[in-house]
């Protein structure tokens, strides 16, 4: 699969705010098409098939492993799996679109194998005691979790060299703005 014209991979530490600068960007940037992922985590309130995630059981997401359909899968945090599915990204590619993915940094690394040429973005947080301010301040994980989590965003911020550039969370709007500059497209102008 060759990036013309356009593939960028967001990926970054846990807690970061992955989700909440992809999903101002699909709020607010509709000239980027945001790769919507298959997982097997069940849908959270809200969560709409087919417009967060396509919601998958094990089976079906084992089968489409099997068919060779994901441009990239991993298991994230031991618990539950996602992935990228080919169609969908060649598909938004052929027609000329800006895609964006917002997976995890395993995900990041088979998309560096199968697309060399893509672009490589890493989120990282203002500072490391900002992101452990996030982790624990979104209260949605156990202390347990939470430990386990800053294990891995310590392993994951250690990545960051392996990204073409890096953008910091500091606040979400002005992160998003960055991040489609270096798609190459223009960042809307902002209200005074
Ligand atoms: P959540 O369950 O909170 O929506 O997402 C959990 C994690 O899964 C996030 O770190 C997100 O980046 C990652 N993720 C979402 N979609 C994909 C995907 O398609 N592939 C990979 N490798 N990670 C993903």
């Amino acid at each position: 699969m060759s990036n013309k014209p356009g593939l960028t991979v967001l990926a970054g530490p846990t807690a970061v705010g992955k989700g909440t600068v992809s999903t101002y960007i699909r709020d607010n940037y509709p000239e980027v098409w945001l790769s919507v992922s298959a997982t097997t985590r069940a849908p959270r309130p809200g969560e709409i098939d087919g417009v967060h995630y396509y919601f998958k059981s094990k089976e079906e997401f084992e089968s489409l492993v099997a068919a060779g359909e994901f441009l990239e899968w991993a298991v994230v945090h031991g618990q539950n799996t996602y992935g990228t599915l080919k169609s969908t990204v060649n598909q938004a590619i052929a027609e000329g679109r800006s895609v964006l993915l917002e997976i995890d940094l395993q995900g990041a690394r088979q998309v560096k194998q199968a697309v060399p040429d893509a672009q490589f973005v890493f989120l990282a947080p203002p500072s490391w005691e900002e992101l452990v301010r996030r982790l624990v301040g979104r209260g949605t994980e156990s202390a347990e979790e939470q430990q386990r989590r800053l294990e891995t965003g310590k392993v994951e911020l250690a990545a960051e060299p392996e990204f073409d550039h890096t953008v910091i969370n500091d606040d979400v709007r002005r992160a998003a703005d960055e991040l489609v500059s270096l798609m190459g497209l223009t960042p809307h102008p902002r209200q005074p």
